[in-house]
């Protein structure tokens, strides 16, 4: 297969690339760098079945040569990202999304879409099933995400319905991994930045707040299972093992037998209190379920943090 993978530069993006090019497909990497990073796929730039194209897929997504799957992964993800970046998040989201499902349609290809367990907003529903549509504030600072990828949703099903495009929705939820960038604010690379330097651990209100995560190998076999398939979804695609924010600090301390402190700073708005995915959608009609618990993911990305050229200093924040 040929894919084109829109975000190919990012976190989840390049393992995707990779994985891709590891059974034998080609790729087709489109991304701005705007939240992604050159080095995620400078060891990829050398691979015969590998083409980097930058662009900013809100403005166009053009790709010479028939394509047989176009994944889109390009939208900033983390909350301070896509914070700082409002109107690129709901312009990626929106156009984005727009182009990269009329390069689908032009080659006839398959069409699998990057949405969130962010949809879902603050639950109101535990734990959260695929037919759970959402407790979203709409015009809140997390909305220009939770709305775009909404939306981003919206128009990929009409596009199946409308074209008959053979379009497919994964709902990710937190998915942690190597070359996550240290200073990208979510709070698996921070604690493990903090953990490694000593600085304090930044709990965000009192900690007891819950999420789900899950490790990018994992997150990486459920896009594939699902770019394979002609499903439509959605799926939600994450790990089911629920844990707090301050379980998850204790665990990163522990593992880095650090001795940073632990400090309270207020919750951001509309921060979801819980959030944890029922998968049997994905493990029923995908066959899909993950396989690596959290401290085996997480010895191998603080294995990663700290082996970085870079360091882990103030340089490296983006
Ligand atoms: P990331 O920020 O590392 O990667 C996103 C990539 O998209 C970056 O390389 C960025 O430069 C690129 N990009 C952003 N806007 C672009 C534009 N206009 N044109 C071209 N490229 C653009 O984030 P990630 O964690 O790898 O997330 C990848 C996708 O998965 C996103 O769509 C995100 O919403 C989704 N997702 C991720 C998670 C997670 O926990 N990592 C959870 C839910 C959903
Ligand atoms: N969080 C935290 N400290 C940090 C970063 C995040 O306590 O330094 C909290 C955040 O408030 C949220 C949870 O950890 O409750 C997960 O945050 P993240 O940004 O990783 O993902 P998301 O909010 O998108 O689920």
């Amino acid at each position: 297969m040929r894919v084109a993978v829109t975000g190919g530069g990012g976190f989840l993006g390049s393992h995707l690339c990779e994985a891709l090019l590891r059974r034998g497909d080609s790729v087709v990497c489109l991304d701005n760098f705007s939240t992604g990073d050159p080095e995620n796929i400078a060891p990829l730039l050398s691979h015969p079945r590998f083409t980097f194209l930058h662009a900013d897929v809100s403005v166009a997504v053009e790709v010479t040569g028939r394509v047989d799957a176009v994944a889109h992964l390009a939208s900033p993800a983390s909350p301070p990202d896509y914070l700082r970046q409002p109107l690129e998040t709901l312009m990626v989201g929106s156009r984005g999304t727009e182009n990269a499902l009329e390069l689908a349609l032009r080659d006839g290809a398959r069409f699998i879409l990057a949405s969130t367990s962010e949809i879902y907003g603050d639950p109101l529903v535990h734990p959260q099933e695929e037919g759970y549509w959402g407790n979203v504030n709409s015009i809140g600072p997390r909305s220009v995400y939770d709305e775009a990828k909404r939306y981003a949703e919206a128009v990929s099903a009409a596009y199946r319905r409308t074209h008959g495009l053979d379009v497919g929705i994964a709902r990710i939820f937190n998915t942690y991994g190597p070359r996550m960038r240290p200073h990208d604010g979510r709070v698996v690379s921070s604690f493990i930045t903090q953990a490694l330097t000593g600085e304090p651990l930044t709990i965000y209100g009192d900690g007891e707040q819950t999420r789900s995560f899950c490790y990018v190998d994992d997150l990486v076999r459920g896009l594939l299972a699902l770019l394979d398939s002609s499903e439509m979804g959605p799926f939600n695609l994450g790990n089911p093992v629920e844990r707090t924010v301050s379980e998850l600090a204790e665990t990163v301390l522990a593992m880095t037998g650090s001795r940073s402190e632990v400090r309270h700073h207020p919750l951001p708005t509309d921060d979801p209190v819980r959030r944890r995915p029922v998968i049997t959608r994905a493990q029923e009609v995908l066959g899909w379920q993950p396989e690596i618990d959290i401290v085996e993911g997480l010895r191998r990305t603080v294995a990663h943090f700290a082996a970085r050229e870079d360091g882990l200093g103030a340089s490296a924040a983006a």
